[in-house]
């Protein structure tokens, strides 16, 4: 599918029902979840968060179950979202340390950030073919960002997906590996890779606030100054 602007794109994502598994799951996990009774979830796809323009994109993996799929927005309303907040507000790229609902007032600076994949999968794993699904809309925002200088990466599926992007661009990838704080120069673009800020890494130890602040730093640093 081709899209003439971001908007039309949004427009033609939010109503997608390509993946049946994944249609069913973003609604169904609105019932299961009796913290939230009672509140509406947005059970859709979920668009891209900032401004297209920016010179950075952060690319998730998926809209979290009571996060971007209750609230409509990604990253937002869950813990992910608070970490990665609180480390964006750190390094000056977010005007709050958290992510709370589409009308808490949070502004991105020079920063969009988006989701490989647009709806929730049960268990955090996609399948190869809900991935390819949704190829079309990662696809366009990447290609629409005229000033992209950095992607960073949140996690294996999303830098997987992303080699894969630059490589049927006819980019040499086979050096790249997944690895928290590597980068890599692909043409006009750095591609950076970052453990994902779920609670699984955070509380593990895996992605400490620290590490992932690093990264985040040399990033600001070497690009967006
Ligand atoms: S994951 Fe992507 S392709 Fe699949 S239903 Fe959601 S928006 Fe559509």
């Amino acid at each position: 599918m081709s899209f003439k602007s971001l908007e039309e794109m949004n427009s033609k994502l939010v109503r997608c029902r390509r993946c049946p598994r994944l249609v069913k799951f973003r609604v169904a996990v609105a019932k299961r979840n009796s913290r939230f009774l009672g509140e509406s979830f947005w059970s859709r796809p979920v668009p891209g968060f900032g401004n297209i323009d920016s010179r950075l994109l952060i690319l998730g993996l998926a809209p979290a179950a009571t996060g971007g799929n209750r609230t409509g927005r990604v990253f937002t309303g869950d813990k992910s979202a608070s970490f990665l907040f609180s480390c964006l507000y750190d390094v000056g790229l977010s005007n709050k340390p958290d992510s709370v609902s589409k009308d808490d007032g949070l502004r991105l600076e020079d920063l969009y950030i988006t989701a490989v994949l647009k709806c929730v999968p049960p268990s955090d794993k996609p399948t190869r073919q809900e991935l390819s699904n949704c190829s079309d809309y990662r696809e366009f925002e990447i290609e629409h960002m005229k000033n992209l200088k950095v992607i960073l990466t949140l996690g294996k599926i999303a830098f997987d997906i992303c080699k894969a992007y630059y490589k049927s661009k006819g980019y040499d990838v086979s050096g790249l590996v997944f690895k928290h704080g590597a980068a890599y120069r692909l043409g006009g673009v750095w591609l950076y890779a970052s453990y994902h800020p779920s609670p699984r890494n955070v509380n593990t130890g895996r992605l400490t606030k620290v590490r992932f602040v690093n990264v985040l730093s040399e990033i600001r640093d070497k690009f967006l100054s």
